[in-house]
């Protein structure tokens, strides 16, 4: 209970109370008092060496609060008042709690994040909104580093932890996985999954999932010699419109919601599937499709910031318009590929 009123939000600095009495900030190893006890002035003059020291660091004293040790500290710099131990005036360079906060909104906005709140169990952690919507708890070190460093969400350095996990399953079940978890073994290059079609689980590079190269121990299956189907889905967001996606999968129907995120509240429907004789060459023909229509319709391809927070897989989705040209495509492609097939083996 009190570690709720004790919560800071970045959003409502300036309550109703400001008017009526300043703002105090109070070191994270003081926050347990009261705030009560912040509020009861010491009686006592301020001694005029504490001042002069006060004054050499940037502050200057404007009270005594709770007992004889402490002070309040007004900063020359932003103006904001900070509770401090006489001691640690004396000893050290305090740090002023109003700089603090305005160095770590500064910080999160550079990353294109928002700073919502700190985390009141842990002085190094913030809550924050990343630019996909998702809330994180990060700790203000990190995020004091991608700011320096320039590195947004969405740039090589930083994952959003929840789209980053949904990407990561969805690349698994395309595959015939599921992602069960972190690496046993504790290699953040590797992940726990388990094998749909035997339930084997193993450990697995998860560049391997991506490309198809994951062999299962125990049913010797590997994804890309199993039968795979390309499929065309028509999907209806609300308020936003229609939609294509164009992919492949082992499982479309079972894995349309899971492997794509797709919340119940979007109408979605399968408009073709063309069953393909292996992964690897529904992997194929998707790739070669997807680059041309990329390239000969570049205005029909939907930005991925259009549907972030609506469907976990963002890219390689079109404007219905572009549907003909799927097909004509498609067909074109699957021609291809059944005349040039390994072996003369009939279908
Ligand atoms: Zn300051
Ligand atoms: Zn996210
Ligand atoms: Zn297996």
């Amino acid at each position: 209970m009190s570690k709720r009123q004790g919560r800071q939000s970045y959003g409502k600095r300036n309550s109703s109370s400001s008017h009526s009495r300043r703002r105090l900030h109070i070191p994270h190893r003081s926050r347990h008092v009261p705030d009560s006890e912040w509020r009861h002035t010491y009686p006592g003059p301020v001694p005029p060496q504490w001042q002069d020291i006060a004054a050499a660091k940037g502050f200057s004293i404007v009270g005594r609060v709770r007992d004889r040790s402490h002070v309040v500290l007004r900063c020359r710099e932003c103006g904001a008042d900070t509770v401090q131990k006489a001691y640690v005036l004396r000893t050290a360079q305090p740090i002023c709690g109003g700089c603090l906060e305005t160095r770590r909104l500064q910080d999160a906005a550079k990353c294109g994040f928002t700073l919502l709140e700190r985390d009141e169990m842990h002085h190094k952690y913030g809550h924050y909104r990343l630019p996909c919507g998702h809330a994180a708890r990060l700790q203000f070190g990190r995020v004091e580093r991608l700011a320096r460093e320039g590195k947004a969400a969405g740039r090589a350095g930083f994952h959003c932890p929840t789209c980053y996990a949904a990407r990561l399953s969805s690349d698994a079940a395309a595959r015939g996985w599921t992602l069960l978890g972190p690496d046993p073994d504790a290699n953040p290059n590797y992940r726990s999954y388990r094998h749909d079609s035997c339930g084997h689980t193993q450990r697995i590079a998860i560049a391997n999932i991506i490309t198809g190269r994951a062999g299962c121990e125990q049913c010797g299956t590997c994804w890309s010699a199993a039968p795979s189907e390309i499929y065309v889905l028509a999907f209806e967001v609300p308020h936003k419109g229609s939609f294509i996606k164009l992919g492949y999968s082992r499982d479309p129907e079972s894995r349309l919601r899971y492997q794509l995120g797709i919340p119940g509240s979007v109408e979605a429907s399968f408009l073709y599937r063309f069953p393909m004789r292996t992964g690897h060459i529904a992997q194929k023909t998707e790739k070669a499709l997807h680059g041309k229509l990329k390239q000969r319709f570049p205005d029909w391809v939907v930005p991925a910031s259009e549907l972030s927070g609506w469907v976990n897989v963002v890219s390689e989705i079109y404007r219905p318009r572009i549907l003909t040209e799927i097909q004509r495509l498609l067909k074109t492609e699957i021609e291809r590929n059944r005349s040039s097939g390994p072996s003369g083996k009939s279908e």
